[in-house]
């Protein structure tokens, strides 16, 4: 069994849009009425290359990023294929329950004129009252994440004797997360013959050893969406250290009055304690990570897509999948460890062909991580001097630290210099040979004061 490379990926995202309207792609009335409803005129290119060869029963295997319209990509098909007579037809399984919520709400919207029904089932929920609602509506598509949909088959409440269909949405990050032994149980209970269909926002070895698995014959999908997704959005980084961070962003918020901003850092301790302090400070700021109930995390996301929320700082767990329009700003508090990462958090912003900022905070010791984010998003980030903020002075312990340690030769990330970082004159630590002709510089470079940053307050 060989994958193979469809032959539309060669083409350019112009083709694919501007020439295949939705109603070519054989999808019946009722599934392109709720497509117009929804407001989509033309398919995505995921959209226009993977909904023919799932219509057709092929088994697919395709590389869409969040924010390209992937999941009517799949749920379209789910749709137009359902029978309203076969419960637990399909199964879509998914790494987070916001993304099963937010996956079973774009299916309901699109599916509103079909008679086909969907539940989303995810941890976190109250078991007795999930499988109270799943008996009583006998869904025909699930959306559900690996652990719950586990829990529900082996209790005897979720049959795997009718699915037809799965799909796997976001399989990298479904690995990343561990659910491993899960899918490949689900998998493996599935009764063949099956059609599957894996999203993945990259394809790893693993991913093409888990779909020849399971796969008969898959048409592997690549598109360039994902990369063009990215560059819509206006991204910069600003050199600040670490012990400046929250002024900095507390600046940004209060000068900049963006109308949407999610703010993501690297642990729940951070999302609260910087959640807090901005709340201090007159912020009007919600929280969302991992840990909090799942009833709050529901209502934020509830307040965020009414548009009654301007600042919500995250953690990377909670806002997978988060498809809230309008989102103006994502701010990386914390750049993430994991380039991907980046890539999956800026797509919060600029959703379907809206424009949106993203800036990351970067500190002396970060360049590398920069460089890798810049080699993977394929687009050089540049640097945004602020103009008015003005750093405060080293904590003592950092001075003390600084003291103890030589200034390295050559500063991994020469352009993202925390300027009091690198230049603190020291006299002891400077060594005279590092500046040829004896000029030992006194002091940070000067700020660039030009460039203030685009804004939408300010175009
Ligand atoms: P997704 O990649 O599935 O997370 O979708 C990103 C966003 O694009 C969602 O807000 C969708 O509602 C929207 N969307 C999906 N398909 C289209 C389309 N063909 N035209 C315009 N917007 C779309």
């Amino acid at each position: 069994m060989r994958l193979f490379e469809s032959k539309t990926a060669q083409m350019t995202e112009q083709t694919q849009t501007v020439h295949t309207p939705f109603s070519d792609l054989g999808l019946r009335g009722s599934v392109c009425r709720g497509v117009a409803e929804a407001g989509y005129e033309q398919p995505t290119e995921i959209q226009a290359q993977i909904i023919p060869p799932i219509l057709a029963g092929k088994d697919v295997l395709g590389q869409a990023r969040t924010g390209t319209g992937k999941t009517a990509a799949f749920g379209l098909p789910l749709l137009h294929m359902g029978d309203p007579k076969i419960p637990s037809q399909a199964l879509i399984l998914v790494p987070t329950r916001e993304l099963a919520m937010q996956v079973d709400s774009e299916i309901k919207k699109l599916g509103r004129y079909t008679p086909i029904r969907s539940q989303p089932i995810y941890g976190g929920q109250r078991l007795s009252s999930q499988i109270g609602e799943f008996e009583k509506k006998q869904p025909n598509l699930i959306v559900g994440t690996p652990g719950r949909v586990m829990d529900l088959h082996n209790r005897g409440v979720l049959s795997y004797a009718n699915i037809k269909r799965v799909v796997l949405d976001e399989v990298d990050r479904m690995l990343d997360i561990g659910f491993r032994e899960d899918i490949r149980k689900i998998l493996g209970g599935v009764k063949r013959p099956a059609q599957f269909v894996f999203v993945s926002a990259t394809i790893t070895e693993e991913i093409e050893t888990l779909s020849r698995k399971y796969m008969d014959d898959p048409v592997k999908i690549v598109t360039s969406e994902g990369a063009l997704t990215v560059r819509q959005v206006d991204q910069k980084y600003i050199s600040v250290a670490p012990w400046d961070k929250r002024a900095l962003l507390l600046h940004l918020l209060k000068h900049e009055e963006p109308d949407l901003t999610l703010v993501f850092c690297r642990t729940k301790d951070t999302v609260d304690r910087l959640a807090q302090h901005l709340g201090k400070h007159g912020i009007e700021v919600h929280s969302l990570h991992g840990d909090m109930p799942q009833s709050k995390r529901n209502s934020i996301v509830r307040k965020l897509r009414s548009g009654h929320l301007s600042v919500v700082v995250a953690s990377d767990l909670a806002a997978r999948g988060l498809d809230v329009s309008g989102i103006s700003h994502v701010i990386n508090y914390d750049l993430p460890e994991d380039p991907e990462v980046y890539i999956h958090r800026i797509g919060r912003t600029a959703r379907a062909g809206q424009s949106g900022v993203a800036w990351s905070f970067v500190s002396a010791d970060q360049g590398k991580l920069l460089t890798a984010i810049e080699l993977l998003a394929n687009i050089e980030i540049a640097e945004l001097d602020y103009p008015d903020f003005t750093p405060g002075p080293i904590p003592e312990d950092k001075r003390a630290e600084m003291r103890k340690e030589p200034l390295p030769d050559d500063t991994p990330n020469s352009r993202a210099s925390g300027p009091e970082a690198v230049w603190e004159k020291n006299e002891d630590n400077i060594d005279p040979e590092k500046f040829p002709g004896g000029v030992v510089p006194s002091g940070p470079p000067k700020r660039r004061l030009g460039g203030r940053m685009k804004t939408r307050r300010g175009r």
